[in-house]
């Protein structure tokens, strides 16, 4: 995985943090109407599926300090995955199907470790259904509860996973 790309998830609660404070000034203090997020987070679905949520909502971030912040948490998982958030989590998470970037296999790398699955709250909660490797699951990339952390790129050894738009 690139450098770049290793660091900004690395960083991301941080991302979330700083860009969640900028909204939430902008909105409080420079009466930034709502509908203008709304529309931003949407613009962002539809390029980017459901990143708003973990990336930069000022709601996202206070809850994910309560309740998401430990990955060994059943509670946190949960929460992670049936949030039914806001108008932007529900239409940016049902673009998660369409948008441009999307987490991608490749399977010629992969070794079938599933350390990816491992990580991510959606198919640890759902094994049966959900796999980003296994060819006969549902990718949870494009699950509407997908909120772009990332986690099952940064964990893959191999780089077989990539968020990307194109091949
Ligand atoms: S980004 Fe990856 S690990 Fe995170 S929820 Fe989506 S599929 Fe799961
Ligand atoms: S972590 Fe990477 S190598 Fe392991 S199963 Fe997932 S995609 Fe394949």
């Amino acid at each position: 995985m690139p450098k770049l790309s290793k660091l900004l998830i690395s960083k991301r609660v941080i991302i979330l943090a700083v860009i969640g404070i900028l909204l939430f000034i902008g909105i409080s203090q420079f009466n930034i109407s709502l509908w203008y997020v709304l529309l931003f987070g949407i613009i962002t679905g539809v390029v980017f599926g459901k990143v708003f949520c973990r990336w930069m909502c000022p709601m996202g971030f206070i809850m994910e300090m309560i309740m998401g912040r430990n990955p060994d948490s059943k509670f946190g998982a949960m929460y992670q995955y049936h949030k039914m958030g806001c108008p932007i989590a529900w239409i940016s998470g049902y673009l998660n199907k369409w948008s441009l970037f999307k987490i991608k296999l490749n399977i010629d790398t992969c070794k079938n470790c599933g350390l990816c699955d491992k990580q991510c709250y959606i198919s640890s909660l759902e094994p049966t259904k959900y796999s980003l490797y296994k060819a006969d699951k549902t990718d949870p990339g494009k699950s509407y509860s997908c909120s772009k952390c990332l986690k099952c790129v940064e964990v893959c050894p191999n780089g077989s996973l990539a968020y990307k738009a194109f091949k």
